[in-house]
């Protein structure tokens, strides 16, 4: 199949980091597909969240129901009868790590970009903030990549403009982008499905807001509107 070097599909949540990948994304090249998935999330909205933010940014856009990611195994972000780890355990992963599922999302990608002659994958994973998931981690990025192409025989690119940089560093991404008050309003990060700001004390809101709060610090717009 003829690949188009000048086109890229983002892994989509319509969260912070690949929203920020999507405008990255646009930068970077000419056409820019976004895929969704939805597998479970107690919260569907941030699938139509997504929806929309890719409608504004003017790119492709897909939602993939991958539900039985859900069914494999337990974690709080899927099952609503457990209470999500607001901090995380001692020695062992927080329930909220979803088993394989960047695996899974990024499998899934490169065979929906290959249909579409796409070679470039975007993914938002970050190995600085990466809360314990070890497929967030850039050796496991690397070796996915070599495994894709040697299963379809193609030469796939991921990348991952957020691996070694924190949250602040992400805001101040989204900033050179031209798109933070977009962000900052219009994303869902927060486990407990509170779009913009969030909820305030989940482990997602919390890096979030810290990550915002050193960055704007930084610019010495703290005290002018951020209360
Ligand atoms: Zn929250």
């Amino acid at each position: 199949m003829t690949m188009n070097k000048e086109a890229a599909l983002v892994v989509f949540s319509g969260g912070q980091d690949s929203t920020t990948c999507l405008f990255w994304a646009k930068k970077h090249f000419k056409e820019v597909y976004a895929l969704s998935f939805i597998y479970g999330q107690k919260h569907v909205k941030e699938v139509e969240l997504a929806r929309g933010i890719a409608e504004r940014a003017g790119v492709h856009f897909h939602a993939m129901d991958v539900s039985f990611i859900g069914h494999l195994g337990k974690n709080s972000l899927t099952d609503t009868s457990i209470v999500m780890d607001e901090e995380k355990p001692e020695g062992s992963f927080p329930n909220t790590f979803v088993p394989g599922r960047n695996l899974f999302f990024l499998s899934i990608a490169a065979v929906y970009a290959r249909e579409h002659g796409i070679s470039h994958l975007v993914t938002g994973v970050s190995q600085t903030d990466f809360s314990g998931y070890p497929d967030c981690r850039d050796s496991f990025i690397k070796s996915l990549n070599v495994t894709l192409n040697l299963a379809m025989d193609e030469q796939f690119v991921i990348h991952t403009p957020l691996m070694w940089i924190d949250k602040a560093q992400t805001w101040a991404l989204a900033d050179e982008l031209g798109v933070l008050d977009l962000i900052r309003n219009e994303t869902l990060t927060c486990y407990n499905g509170v779009q913009g700001d969030g909820c305030g004390h989940c482990p997602a809101c919390k890096l979030r807001r810290e990550g915002l709060e050193k960055y704007l610090s930084s610019k010495n717009k703290l005290s002018a509107f951020y209360y």
